[in-house]
């Protein structure tokens, strides 16, 4: 079983991310996304090895999941699943949605959600044609980022502005490796975590000028 979907569950938002950290940006913008297409769940699926990034700079798949974990236990709406995480090879996101298509079968639709950003390089994802096809796709970005359409059907994807996504996962690892503060950015459980294993004390404070993530 990938997790446990809620059986009267029609309409599912799946998150994909690196999620390292997961940060609040990332749960406002799963309940923004909820609400604006009325989902009745969000399964938040952390990446296994992402693809084209290099391995060695990403925490490791249990950590991220653990984090995803945590920081959504204490919303009935969110779940997380482990499908890409226990895939092995690089993560595709044709693989994750018929990996969830194949455990929770065709009477659930799919709406795909992840940064606007990493969206933007849809049309060279592992046969995007069938991504298309298996879900709407919805980006979401922070403020000041501009929204572009990467070349798809508008009825294929929706791009939104999300005013938390001010925060970045970036940004955080490179607060804890310069001793700032992370309270507030990411979900307390969240910041126990990091604090507790040691994570990103030795990130690259110098990538913090790139918000946008790292690939
Ligand atoms: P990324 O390059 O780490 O992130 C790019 C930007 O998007 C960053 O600013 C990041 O901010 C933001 N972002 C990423 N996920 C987000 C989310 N769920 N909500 C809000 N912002 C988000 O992207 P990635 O994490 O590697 O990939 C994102 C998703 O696209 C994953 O599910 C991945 O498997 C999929 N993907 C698929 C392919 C493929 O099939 N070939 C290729 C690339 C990506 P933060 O750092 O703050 O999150």
């Amino acid at each position: 079983m990938v997790y446990a979907l809620d059986p009267s569950t029609k309409r599912l938002g799946i998150m994909g991310g690196t999620f390292d950290p997961i940060h609040h940006g990332h749960l406002v913008a799963a309940s923004e996304v909820a609400h604006k297409f009325g989902l009745d769940q969000v399964v938040f699926v952390p990446t296994g090895q992402p693809w084209q990034k290099e391995v060695e700079h990403v925490t490791t798949a249990e950590h991220r999941y653990l984090m995803s974990v945590i920081a959504t236990a204490s919303d009935e709406r969110f779940e997380v699943s482990r499908v890409d995480i226990d895939r092995p090879g690089p993560t595709f996101t044709v693989d994750t949605l018929r990996d969830l298509r194949k455990s929770l079968g065709n009477d659930v639709e799919f709406f795909f959600i992840t940064g606007a950003d990493a969206l933007s390089k849809i049309l060279t994802w592992r046969d995007h044609e069938e991504v298309v096809k298996m879900a709407h796709l919805v980006g979401v970005t922070r403020p000041g980022h501009k929204l572009i359409n990467p070349g798809l059907p508008a009825s294929a994807i929706t791009l939104i502005e999300i005013p938390a996504l001010a925060i970045s996962s970036t940004d955080v690892r490179a607060r804890v490796a310069l001793g700032e503060p992370i309270r507030y950015l990411v979900p307390e459980g969240v910041a126990f975590h990091i604090h507790k294993h040691g994570l990103y004390l030795d990130a690259d404070p110098s990538d913090r000028g790139n918000p946008q993530g790292d690939m």
